[in-house]
């Protein structure tokens, strides 16, 4: 990568339909764009559940992860995971919560975007917080302005509602950049601070 490359990695954000509803779309974008970030392609849709359902990946490790962190909070808060979800096995809560993501992702608008920047991947999920709003330091988007966590969540057979998605990763940001926007809608622009901030 050259140092070019460096300032100019991409990731991808979501902000889910409760992101949008409760009119947090201008705050969020405001804390990406003050970090020194650049939002180089941006749209509002409402998103079918096939193409959700293409944007989080489907391999075996990831389904393996979401019911892992599941069984984690679980145990955090010494709820039987057997008893409220009928399985403690870790794909099969893995893929109900896939499922349960895809309803809420689907249940209103979204708006998504592509951030560019240096260690941009990183840098906006450092923004973000954790995956469980409960457990996200003050600070960050999740942390500030959510308070929900698996536990609550998974009793009632629903997605934690957490506002916004960022890629995990270099995969995940290249596969969501390309599934969400095509080549025409990015756009390549000079910030003013550039050649004061970096
Ligand atoms: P992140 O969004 O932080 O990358 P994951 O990729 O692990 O987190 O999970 C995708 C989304 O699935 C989360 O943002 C959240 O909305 C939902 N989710 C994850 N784990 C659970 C869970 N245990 N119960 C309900 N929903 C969950
Ligand atoms: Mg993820």
């Amino acid at each position: 990568m050259n140092r070019k490359d460096l300032k100019q990695e991409k990731t991808c954000v979501l902000i889910k339909p409760d992101g949008v509803k409760r009119g947090l779309i201008g705050e969020i974008i405001k804390r990406i764009e003050q970090r020194g970030l650049k939002i180089i392609a941006l749209q509002m849709i409402w998103a079918t559940k096939d193409q959700i359902d293409r944007h989080y990946p489907k391999d075996k490790e990831y389904i393996r992860q979401l019911g892992e962190k599941t069984l984690a909070n679980y145990k955090k808060y010494g709820f039987d995971a057997k008893k409220e979800l009928g399985t403690d096995d870790v794909f099969e809560i893995g893929k109900m919560v896939r499922g349960w993501l895809i309803d809420y992702l689907t249940s209103g608008p979204v708006v998504k975007m592509v951030v560019s920047g240096i260690h941009a991947i990183g840098m906006v999920r450092k923004i973000v917080g954790q995956t469980m709003p409960s457990q996200a330091e003050m600070g960050t988007i999740r942390g500030d302005f959510s308070v929900d966590d698996a536990t609550a969540a998974n009793r009632e057979k629903r997605s934690i509602r957490n506002i916004i998605h960022a890629s995990g990763n270099e995969k995940e940001a290249e596969h969501e950049i390309s599934f969400w926007f095509s080549p025409e809608e990015i756009h390549d622009y000079k910030r003013a601070e550039e050649d004061i901030m970096f």
